[in-house]
């Protein structure tokens, strides 16, 4: 299936090139930007940061306005900032197209789902009623912000076997998540930001839709507080979290080992083999060690104890913010998509 993929040469549009490079089903048919790219060679308008060399097929690419008429492709991924993907992205989806988009802009529309595969494959059902309401054949999905995605996977299983009743949760979160060039290294070495505009809100909201059912939020509730750290990639969230019913560290522990889920039955080619990979070192997880488990697309689990504030647990979780939490959870996305014959 052809590929297009727009804000391609930001950090997660990158990625997405990467993660396409060689996909058993998706093949990148185009890339676009803005004004300041547009008609350019990709390899001349790109400052490349992704660790993997940048393929001479890709660089000689011309880059496309980022305008439906222009594209050709059967599944679009957006790498779109958020004031863009507002109206782009439906003027996409209005044309036909399949779009799954990394921005904030749609995410809390209730026609439109807020996917982390492993945690609400079965909010993909949301699109049916979505083409109704908004009458087109394209579809409009979304995924979470990076550091919903991370604390949502390891929070799955404990909601399953032990009922959640609160989570609180304390960010330490990667440079690479203010995108490139971000935030100005006079601000970031030898400094922690407490602050990153919207982010709190985001997580509290975003939490709830993806573990609520289709169309309802969960009841729990959630409380974040999100700092930017002196870190390339990976954000380290520390969690506490009280259950409905009684639950020790060995059980949490061994629920989030045992959780797989449908991107896993169905073999998706993104799916990790362990969504939660848990550790049981004193000192991990830790961005530089942790960050690359499961290609990228796991969230390593470390620290479990119990709490003794909250009845249940605390445990520290880290995962990519580009691939979990942006590129890597969109292609798996499309791939549920695919696998259920939305594309
Ligand atoms: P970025 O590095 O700043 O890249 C932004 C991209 O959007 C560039 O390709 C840019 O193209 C393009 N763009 C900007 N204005 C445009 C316009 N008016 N029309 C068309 N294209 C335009 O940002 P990023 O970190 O890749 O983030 C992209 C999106 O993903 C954002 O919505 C962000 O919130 C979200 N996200 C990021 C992360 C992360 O870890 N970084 C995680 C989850 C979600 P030019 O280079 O041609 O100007």
């Amino acid at each position: 299936m052809k590929a297009a993929i727009l804000g391609a040469t930001g950090l997660v549009g990158q990625r997405f090139i990467q993660l396409l490079n060689d996909h058993e089903w998706f093949e990148i048919s185009a890339l676009t930007g803005s004004e300041r790219s547009e008609g350019s060679q990709y390899g001349k308008a790109v400052n490349w940061r992704i660790e993997t060399p940048l393929k001479r097929e890709i660089a000689e690419l011309t880059v496309q306005p980022t305008d439906p008429k222009k594209v050709d492709a059967d599944i679009v991924f957006s790498a779109l900032p958020a004031e863009e993907a507002l109206k782009t992205e439906e003027d996409f989806a209005s044309e036909g197209f399949a779009v799954v988009s990394n921005a904030s802009a749609h995410r809390m529309d209730s026609d439109v789902p807020l996917m982390n595969p492993e945690a609400n494959f079965n909010h993909l059902s949301i699109i049916d009623e979505q083409r109704r309401k908004r009458k087109w054949d394209g579809a409009l999905v979304t995924n979470p912000n990076c550091t919903t995605a991370v604390l949502t996977l390891p929070l799955k299983p404990i909601l399953t076997q032990f009922g959640l009743r609160s989570v609180v949760m304390s960010s330490m979160q990667a440079a690479s998540g203010a995108g490139y060039p971000g935030v100005a290294s006079l601000d970031m070495i030898d400094n922690i930001i407490p602050f990153i505009k919207g982010e709190e809100e985001k997580v509290q909201a975003e939490t709830q839709k993806i573990l609520g059912d289709p169309g309802r939020s969960a009841g729990f509730k959630v409380s974040a507080s999100c700092h930017r750290v002196a870190v390339i990639e990976g954000h380290t969230e520390a969690v506490f979290v009280e259950t409905e019913k009684p639950s020790s560290p060995e059980e949490v522990a061994q629920s989030m080992e045992e959780f797989t889920a449908e991107p896993q039955k169905r073999k998706l080619p993104s799916a990790p083999a362990h969504p939660v990979v848990v550790r049981n070192e004193q000192d991990r997880p830790q961005p530089r060690f942790d960050r690359g488990e499961g290609n990228g697309m796991s969230v390593v689990v470390g620290r479990i104890r119990s709490d003794p504030v909250f009845s249940g647990v605390k445990y520290v979780a880290l995962g990519s913010n580009t691939i979990r939490g942006a590129a890597g959870c969109a292609v798996l996305i499309a791939e549920s998509m695919k696998s259920l014959g939305y594309l």
